[in-house]
């Protein structure tokens, strides 16, 4: 089974290029098909501010709820996850002697209504808050003991971008790996991406590297110490990562054949909405570069592996 881990529907387009198409629900569907995918994991959009420019608050359908609710009308092909800003669940008014320690913010209502709902995930985390924010810590905290595994988009530090931010070397992923070790962490994007490479420059984290990886990155060495920690390829950062040096990419890809994630981020309708990985991962089988083995958890079993509450809904409705 084929599962694209990281697909969004709605409307991504800014202002500057709306000659571009919306995803619908159809054409992920028809995308799908085309592409020979079983089954696409659906990140709702909406929920950060940051990932939001003007054409998706003009967008009809496109509140959580209703990305939530038409999911479900699409059961046999989409599994669906919840999605929230850390920084969300304002604290009140703080009683005096929790000034100095203010208590964490509590997810537990939203997560149980999304576990209600069948969300099976969290994510994508868009805010662009530290990756080890408290905020972050608690959230990511409290999904794993909801067994929903979260995924987040990663960039560098500074302003203005979108995403969790980290500086080189992903000090502060390694601390949240640690601070919820029992939670499954899914990281993607150029601030994450770029550490596969050893000794880069902070402007790495916000780009798309390309080259000769000359030296194992800060991303090699968290994989190899934190087993919660899992990596989703999708998008121009993922694509590059592992194809940017096919030799070094297909040994990464046999290392963690165990967690890597195959998927692909498509934004967009029509011939903006594909992206190479697939295809490429096709091309390093039939190459015999990477096992038929690591191609089938990459691009399904790890995804099922990880999706806990998702094989255990699918086995219910198999009983019925
Ligand atoms: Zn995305």
């Amino acid at each position: 089974m084929i599962i694209d881990f990281h697909t969004h529907v709605g409307d991504l387009r800014t202002p500057e290029r709306m000659d571009r198409l919306p995803v619908t629900w159809e054409g992920l569907i028809e995308r799908l098909d085309e592409e020979g995918i079983d089954k696409a994991v659906v990140l709702p959009t909406r929920v950060s501010p940051e990932s939001m420019r003007g054409p998706a608050l003009f967008q009809p359908q496109g509140d959580l709820l209703s990305q939530l609710e038409t999911a479900r009308k699409y059961q046999d092909r989409i599994i669906i996850f919840g999605n929230v800003d850390p920084r969300m669940g304002c604290l009140g008014n703080l009683e005096p002697h929790q000034v100095a320690n203010p208590p964490e913010t509590d997810f537990s209502w939203v997560l149980e209504r999304f576990r209600e709902m069948g969300c099976v995930g969290i994510g994508e985390i868009t805010a662009n808050i530290a990756v080890d924010d408290p905020r972050v810590v608690s959230l990511f905290s409290q999904c794993g003991e909801y067994e929903l595994p979260v995924l987040f988009h990663c960039t560098g530090p500074g302003r203005g971008v979108y995403g969790l931010y980290d500086d080189v070397g992903l000090p502060r992923l390694e601390r949240l790996l640690q601070a919820a070790a029992g939670t499954t962490v899914i990281g993607h994007a150029p601030g994450f991406w770029a550490e596969i490479e050893g000794d880069i420059t902070v402007e790495k984290k916000f780009v798309y590297p390309t080259g000769p990886i000359r030296k194992e990155g800060a991303l090699i060495r968290l994989l190899r110490r934190y087993p919660n920690l899992y990596a989703d390829i999708s998008a121009n950062s993922g694509f590059n990562a592992i194809s940017r040096d096919r030799d070094f990419g297909a040994g990464f890809l046999t290392e963690f054949q165990d967690r890597v994630l195959f998927g692909t981020d498509v934004c967009f309708g029509g011939a903006d909405g594909r992206m190479p990985h697939l295809g490429y991962l096709r091309a390093l089988r039939e190459e015999n570069r990477i096992t038929p083995e690591v191609f089938a958890k990459i691009t399904g079993e790890n995804a099922l592996k990880i999706l806990k509450l998702y094989s255990a809904g699918a086995k219910e409705r198999r009983k019925v």
